[in-house]
Order: C-alpha cells, then sequence, then structure tokens
C-alpha cells in the first residue's frame, strides 16, 4: 500500500490529539463534537480506487461547486473525541467532493463501515465560504460543547450576542487581545439542519467562533489546535463569571478604558 501523505499524517495527529484535549475539558461527553480538516495536497494512492466502486458515493442537498474535488479528513458520526486516538483509522475518514459538487465519495478503507459526522453539512458549507472569501490558510473546524460557555447561553441576558460579547470581553483580556471581533450568537436551532449551517456560516464572515444557543459552538482556525485555542480562550471568560458567582461575588471586570487600552495594545502588536 502506497504510503500515506504527510499532510494527511499531520491531521490526524492533529485531530487525536484535540480530541484528547476536548474530552480532558469536558466538552465532549459521549461522541459529542467533530472535527474536520480541508487536505491542500492529497497524493493519490490506494484509497483512491474507493472513487471507481459507486457503493461509496454519497448525494448531498446542496451544490458545493466551489468544493469540487477537494479532499477532507472528517470525524466519523458516533466516534468518541476520547477514542480518537486509540483508533484513528475507523474515527476518522478522507472524503473527496465530486467533481460537480453534489455529493461525496469515501475514499477511507475501514474494516467497518463508517460514515462522517451529522454535522457534515453544516463542516461543508463553512469550508465553501472560507474558500470563495479566499481564507485558503483556514483549513480546520471544530465543534465542541464547552460547559460554561453554554451555561451563559442559558441565562436569558447572555443569550445574546451584544451582551455576550460585552461580558466575555470584561473577563479576560485574552479576548479582547486574540477575539477582538467578537463572537457570533445563534438562537437555538436544530443541530445537523440546513438553518444551523447557513446561519453559522454567515456568522463565520465576521468571527472564528460561533456559539450554538444551549448547544455549544463552532470555531474556524489555520489547524486544529488553533480553533481550540479560541474556543478556550472564550469558555475561559465563562468559567470565570461562574466562579465569581458561585463564590457570591460581584464580578468587577475589566473597564471600558482598561478593554481600550488592551485593543490598542493589540493593534500596536499587529
Ligand atoms: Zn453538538
Amino acid at each position: 500500500m502506497a504510503e500515506r501523505n504527510i499532510e494527511i499524517k499531520r491531521a490526524i495527529k492533529e485531530i487525536t490529539e484535540t480530541g484528547k484535549l476536548l474530552w480532558q475539558k469536558g466538552w465532549a461527553e459521549r461522541n459529542a463534537g467533530n472535527i474536520s480538516i480541508r487536505i491542500e495536497k492529497y497524493i493519490h494512492d490506494n484509497e483512491e480506487k474507493n472513487l471507481k466502486t459507486k457503493k461509496t458515493f454519497y448525494k448531498l442537498n446542496n451544490k458545493l461547486t466551489n468544493l469540487s474535488g477537494k479532499v477532507f479528513l472528517v470525524t466519523a458520526t458516533g466516534s468518541r473525541m476520547r477514542d480518537i486516538g486509540k483508533n484513528p483509522d475507523e474515527s476518522i475518514l478522507t472524503i473527496k467532493i465530486s467533481d460537480k459538487g453534489d455529493g461525496y465519495y469515501i475514499l477511507s478503507n475501514t474494516k467497518n463501515k463508517i460514515l462522517p459526522t451529522s454535522e457534515l453539512i453544516v463542516h461543508l458549507l463553512i469550508h465553501q465560504e472560507l474558500l470563495k472569501n479566499k481564507l485558503h490558510e483556514i483549513r480546520a473546524i471544530a465543534h465542541t460543547h464547552p460547559t460554561e460557555l453554554i451555561a451563559l447561553t442559558h441565562i436569558k441576558k447572555y443569550a445574546d450576542e451584544k451582551n455576550l460579547n460585552k461580558l466575555i470581553k470584561s473577563i479576560h483580556p485574552e479576548n479582547t487581545m486574540f477575539v477582538n471581533e467578537g463572537v457570533g450568537f445563534i438562537p437555538f436551532l436544530l443541530p445537523g439542519s440546513y438553518d444551523i449551517a447557513e446561519a453559522t456560516v454567515k456568522s463565520l464572515q465576521k468571527h472564528k467562533l460561533a456559539v450554538w444557543e444551549k448547544h455549544g459552538c463552532f470555531a474556524v482556525g489555520k489547524t486544529v489546535s488553533a480553533a481550540f485555542d479560541i474556543v478556550d480562550m472564550v469558555n475561559k471568560s465563562a468559567k470565570i463569571f461562574f466562579l465569581c458567582k458561585a463564590a457570591r461575588l460581584k464580578l468587577q471586570g475589566l473597564s471600558e478604558k482598561q478593554i481600550q487600552k488592551l485593543s490598542v495594545l493589540m493593534n500596536n502588536l499587529h
């Protein structure tokens, strides 16, 4: 069997390492969460033989012409983040979008039949939008369930993009410095639906992270690690918020002046 290409090997390592972190953080209960990475240079090997088998073609309801012929690694439906590292070949699939962009082929040769995550359409629509906007370097997408951030969206006041961002920035300086554009907020919609996919794509045009009310979030980055970092920084604010609340302490928060200074500092660094 031909040597698997280096980029795929690296991507599998990224997914397995981040999957483990998501589990350790408590953000990936059961089979929660999913990850995808666009592969830049796919070296044809034995997997490509599967293209000739009609069995492995899966039709999509959307035409993704911008993704024609593109190859992605995606986590499998039902796979557990904590277990990906134990058996990456049965937890991560290589898929290739058809030339017409109307479906995908599964290239992986797995022992058991596995299918991509149920959120595949959200991932693919985001990847398509990234390419349309020439954001070629952003290749990784992660969906996870950051506990404290979700908890915030259960509070009426913070189930609102403006209030949520104001709170996030007022608690942790990192969020002004590295997530200055803020996070998107999507009111509750059914997971896996076209509606949530469309809303997420729209939200990620302006943000690196979109929060799904009472569910979780989607983050994008150059690498899976970078997407994880965004979630980690944003969730930290939420965590500090609840720590103060649990101790019955009044949260002082950073002042607008302090936030402004952090913003200027960051702009000067760029
Ligand atoms: Zn989810």
